[in-house]
């Protein structure tokens, strides 16, 4: 099982995240992500302890995909279309994803994963791409 290291990529904001509720968002980090949880053995919601991003559920994702590194952060089946999962694909504290992210995106689609681009901004509301095929393009809500 992969580890998460040095990333902290879900605990800055990129993802919608209410900790003793308060809600993480761009610009305002978990209160406890000091370089790493500082809360590692007593965390504070069920989802610190769940949440595992698609980089750490894909074997055969290599190390240097870790959000962190890689700048982008994938959430498997954060959607439903269709009867279908749909992976998010989420830039890490930047508004669009990097050049080195495309490898990713290459290799979900490889995988014939339905995915979107999403980003979440600092007032709440959330832009999102669908990416795939043309009807799901134009029906994905
Ligand atoms: S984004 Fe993935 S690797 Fe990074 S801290 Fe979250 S679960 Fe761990
Ligand atoms: S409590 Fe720890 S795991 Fe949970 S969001 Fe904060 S830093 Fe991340």
């Amino acid at each position: 099982m992969k580890t998460c290291g040095e990333c902290t990529a879900c605990c800055t904001g990129n993802l919608l995240v209410t900790i003793e509720g308060e809600e993480i968002r761009p610009g305002n980090p978990c209160r406890y992500c000091e370089g790493g949880c500082t809360r590692h053995d007593n965390q504070p919601e069920k989802i610190c302890a769940e949440f595992q991003c698609g980089w750490k559920l894909d074997n055969d994702m290599p190390d240097e995909w870790r959000p962190d590194k890689i700048g982008a952060i994938v959430v498997h089946a954060m959607y439903q279309w269709n009867g279908n999962q749909v992976d998010g694909l989420t830039p890490v504290d930047e508004m669009i994803l990097p050049e080195k992210s495309q490898a990713v995106m290459t290799y979900l689609q490889s995988k014939k994963r339905l995915l979107v681009l999403s980003k979440r901004l600092s007032d709440n509301t959330r832009l999102e791409f669908p990416v795939g095929p043309p009807l799901f393009q134009s029906t994905f809500a």
